[in-house]
């Protein structure tokens, strides 16, 4: 313990979710679980697989109890995260495996489970893929929870301390973190996770501040140490001094009368000083984040990733189910348009349930994914655009289709369009005849031929997510390459000009629904470029509309003919990045 530091020390993590945070460490240590080794005779094989199936119903009843509560208190989006858990508890390959492991070592359910397991943790933590590993700490919570019902062995449970305190931890799952008493969780810091991990999710819906990846904070640290955590710049402080205290004190106050003051700001109309109109839209996942849009003043949803209706599902949403999802995006919005992406599966979003007909590929980023996959299963495809077609009925909604590469797949998925309107003519049954079908330009071969897509197109989207990735030969994901991302890049700009350029010509809209549209320090330079629309995540939309109302139109065409003759993407940032912070100044000195 000595060797932990009593004087201000400073980490870097990931900042996960924002805030700021000062009080004493609780430091949660992981219980080590026992795992029980011995041999079973023969004929209690079939008792021991009896007991197994008892801890699977067992284990399966307090991970719905725990969904329910977390239901309960935080909503359907955060319960729908165990899920996950559930259907670890049906995989028949760990089943069968744990049971075909038994009767050839002849060895109790314990370690035949725990090795399984283990196993197939080590095997997905192999995969340098984000959402995999999230999928092996989903394992690793299962296999614990029925370890301890089978031995009888009490995880370790977060025990609420009495007191506010900041939870520091190597990790917590899921599980564990739909115990966290709130009412005194100040702050929450692990030396795992990502962005996208589960508890961290949790932690954001709770506006708890978190800072994951400190890597081996824990060994750091000790029980009721003080510490700040920022969760806006991923930095955890321990042992603050009293002018580190007060300049974070500071710091969080201005923070807060910052974003309120652009809340205020961003009630007003998304146009330029000089009146030229913007439309901002959001980016939403599930039906219930379009009430989140509409609060925050969207123009419309501009992107529905439809791929999480059916991810953590045991089998393939119904034409109903989806139907209901996209009806009820859509009356949220009310008069505003909602933009419906057609399944985008693959790559880095793997459905949960096998019913997918997905096999593992070794280039899955190239591989069998979203239009590819629709257009060799068309029950599947077909399905979708019923509901969406049903959907069009209720207000103004338009389908996008992604991974467009060649006019060839676009007319195939329009003909596909087409039956399906076909289909429900024939039934009766009510939808939008002049519904609008767009094209989402995220491949290069789409963007270089944007002119041969325009006549079957009603508008382009561009995924700046993608399109940067294969233009670059950039991994979106990994964070070896993340230096070699750059949205500035002359390649990358000369690109979105060419697309841009390809739409005005063909007289059709053009958007940008990549993260791009949501970093205020680009929105200058897209609008500049003659981006009509932005389509970005809600809570970034306040601080983008600031952007649009407090410059000119003038200004943001300087900004691209600027950046499409400069050769260097870091000087075209620098140039960026002064514009916004010019804009940034000028609300910090009339607010704070
Ligand atoms: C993109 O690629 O920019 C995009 C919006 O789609 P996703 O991030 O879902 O791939
Ligand atoms: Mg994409």
């Amino acid at each position: 313990m000595d060797s932990k530091p009593s004087e201000e020390h400073q980490y870097i993590g990931i900042a996960a979710s924002p805030g700021i945070a000062h009080g004493a460490v609780y430091l949660l240590q992981e219980k080590k679980l026992s795992v029980p080794k011995y041999k079973i005779e023969k004929d209690r094989m079939p008792a021991e697989v009896a007991r197994f199936e008892n801890a699977l119903i067992e284990t399966r009843k307090q991970i719905q109890k725990i969904q329910e509560a977390i239901r309960e208190s935080l909503g359907e989006d955060e319960a729908r995260i165990f899920d996950a858990h559930l259907l670890v508890l049906e995989d028949n390959a760990l089943i069968g495996e744990s049971i075909r492991e038994m009767e050839s070592t002849q060895e109790n359910v314990e370690a035949a489970v725990w090795t399984v397991g283990n196993r197939f943790i080590e095997a997905l933590e192999r995969i340098h893929d984000e959402y995999l590993r999230e999928r092996a700490s989903d394992i690793r919570d299962v296999l614990r929870r029925l370890l301890s019902n089978l031995t009888g062995q009490a995880l370790s449970g977060i025990e609420s301390p009495k007191e506010k305190h900041v939870l520091v931890a190597h990790d917590i799952a899921p599980s564990e973190s739909a115990c966290v008493d709130n009412a005194h969780l100040l702050g929450l810091v692990t030396d795992a996770g990502s962005k996208t991990s589960h508890t961290v999710i949790v932690a954001r819906s709770m506006n708890i501040p978190a800072v994951v990846g400190l890597g081996d904070f824990t060994k750091k640290v000790n029980h009721k140490d003080i510490v700040l955590v920022d969760g806006f710049e991923g930095i955890v402080i321990v042992n603050p001094t009293k002018d580190t205290l007060y300049r974070y004190g500071k710091l969080k106050d201005e923070r807060a009368s910052i974003k309120e003051r652009m809340l205020a700001l961003s009630k007003g109309a998304s146009q330029t000083q000089d009146g030229y109109q913007v439309k901002l839209m959001a980016n939403i996942e599930s039906a219930e984040e379009a009430k989140k849009a509409f609060e925050v003043g969207a123009d419309g949803v501009g992107l529905f990733r439809t791929e999480f209706l059916f991810m953590n599902t045991k089998s393939l949403p119904t034409e109903d189910e989806q139907y209901l999802a996209y009806r009820t995006s859509v009356e949220a919005m009310g008069d505003l348009p909602v933009v419906i992406r057609t399944l985008d599966l693959g790559g880095d979003k793997v459905p949960a349930s096998s019913e997918y007909d997905m096999v593992d590929e070794a280039n899955p980023f190239l591989g069998y994914r979203a239009i590819r996959y629709c257009l060799g299963h068309t029950d599947v495809f077909i399905l979708q655009l019923r509901a969406i077609l049903r959907a069009s009925a209720h207000g103004d909604v338009r389908i996008m289709y992604p991974m467009i590469s060649s006019a060839f797949e676009l007319k195939e998925a329009n003909e596909l369009l087409e039956q399906a309107k076909a289909e429900l003519r024939e039934e009766g049954v009510a939808f939008n005849e002049n519904l609008q079908s767009g094209t989402m330009i995220e491949i290069p071969s789409a963007a270089i031929a944007s002119d041969t897509l325009v006549k079957e197109s009603s508008f382009f989207s561009i995924g700046t997510n993608d399109l940067i990735q294969y233009l670059m030969a950039v991994d979106r994901l990994n964070d070896r390459v993340a230096h070699l991302y750059e949205p500035t890049n002359p390649a990358v700009l000369r690109t979105l000009d060419m697309i841009v350029k390809a739409a005005k010509a063909g007289n059709i809209g053009v958007s940008v629904c990549g993260e791009m549209a949501g970093d205020p320090v680009m929105v200058p330079l897209l609008i500049g470029l003659g981006v009509d629309t932005l389509s970005m995540s809600p809570g970034v939309l306040p601080n983008v509309k600031f952007v649009v109302q407090n410059m000119k139109i003038g200004e943001a065409r300087d900004l691209a003919k600027m950046a499409l003759a400069e050769t260097d993407g870091t000087k075209v940032l620098e140039r960026l990045l002064e514009f916004y912070g010019s804009r940034m100044a000028a609300l910090y000195e009339e607010t704070v």
